[in-house]
């Protein structure tokens, strides 16, 4: 890898073998592998002790988990807040594995709807709730950074499983809940109905 970069910045019109730039490729190479390790992990080894059976039936809610990921197309970052409810049917998990369960998903190359679909299918799959909801407000640099119709750099992703798909009711509460938006700092004026990076130039 070490190689390839050192290529791609000869290639940028950089000189590799100047001071400044001498242990680039081993850093970039050290921080690609860290921000995609997410490929390897185990999700059970990840839940591994988490998941407890337990009478409680009430939403579930971890909000404002700060995520990073790169997006597939541009090998960006797109970063925000991730909302996490559910609702228990015989199972809870442990509170601190759901950030980590978003690690897990944030550090692939993703795109921003897939990366929420993935969370939520994972929760319900592993946790069997009454439903699941997960919502990620992000910024994409791939997006902000060129300039590329500025308005829609913050996108909005949601996917809702079960109960929080079959009664509105129970979404609204989940939404109201989370205070969309307010979480993330300097954005809160901004339309939320931006898409994600969807791979244009
Ligand atoms: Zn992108």
């Amino acid at each position: 890898m070490q190689d390839l970069i050192r290529r791609l910045l000869a290639e940028l019109g950089e000189d590799p073998t100047r001071e400044g730039l001498l242990n680039t490729p081993r850093r970039v190479e050290k921080a690609l592998k860290f921000l995609t390790s997410g490929y390897d992990a185990d999700i059970d080894h990840v839940l591994n002790g988490a998941l407890f059976t337990v009478d409680y039936s009430e939403m579930v809610i971890v909000k404002d988990i700060d995520f990073y990921s790169l997006c597939e197309h541009h090998l960006l970052p797109f970063f925000g807040k991730c909302h996490v409810a559910y609702i228990p049917s015989t199972k809870v998990i442990g509170l601190s594995k759901i950030p980590r369960l978003v690690d897990v998903f944030a550090r692939r190359l993703q795109v921003q709807e897939r990366l929420t679909n993935q969370i939520a299918a994972t929760i319900g799959d592993k946790v069997a709730p009454l439903g699941v909801a997960v919502v990620m407000e992000a910024t994409h640099l791939c997006m902000s950074m060129r300039g590329v119709e500025k308005q829609n750099s913050f996108a909005v992703t949601s996917a809702m499983l079960g109960a929080f798909r079959n009664s509105s009711r129970t979404r609204m509460e989940f939404l109201e809940l989370i205070k969309l938006r307010s979480a993330v700092p300097g954005l809160s004026d901004r339309s939320p109905a931006g898409l994600a990076c969807v791979g244009e130039d």
